[in-house]
């Protein structure tokens, strides 16, 4: 699938919260997802070694804390130029049973693409 101007968008974002943000090993992803109506709500991963929480689902918990509870596209990049990068296989499932429509900005940064989660 194409990109549209608003993944572009959403992926700078994303990249901008992880130049921003990501400057430690504690934090070393960021994530950003967009509303059908444009709202955008970005998180960043909580590492530790029992296991920590994955930026998108902090983005989830994010949208959730502002009453949204339906996201159309999300991306996730990874710190230290490692461009975007696919949510992890757990992540993978929760987008699944939480947004089965959702699309994901995936792909090396000169050949992004969207793909459907499900
Ligand atoms: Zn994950």
């Amino acid at each position: 699938m194409e990109l549209r101007d608003t993944d572009r968008a959403l992926v700078q974002a994303a990249s901008a919260v992880a130049k921003l943000r990501c400057r430690s090993q504690r934090h070393t992803v960021a994530s950003a997802a967009r509303t059908a109506d444009g709202r955008v709500f970005t998180g960043v991963n909580v590492h530790h070694e029992t296991g920590g929480t994955c930026a998108e689902l902090v983005v989830i918990g994010t949208a959730a804390t502002q009453g949204v509870t339906e996201l159309e596209t999300i991306v996730t990049v990874a710190d230290r130029g490692r461009e975007v990068v696919a949510p992890c296989e757990r992540c993978q499932a929760v987008l699944r049973d939480h947004f089965p429509s959702l699309r994901m900005i995936v792909g090396p940064v000169d050949a992004l693409r969207v793909a459907p989660v499900a």
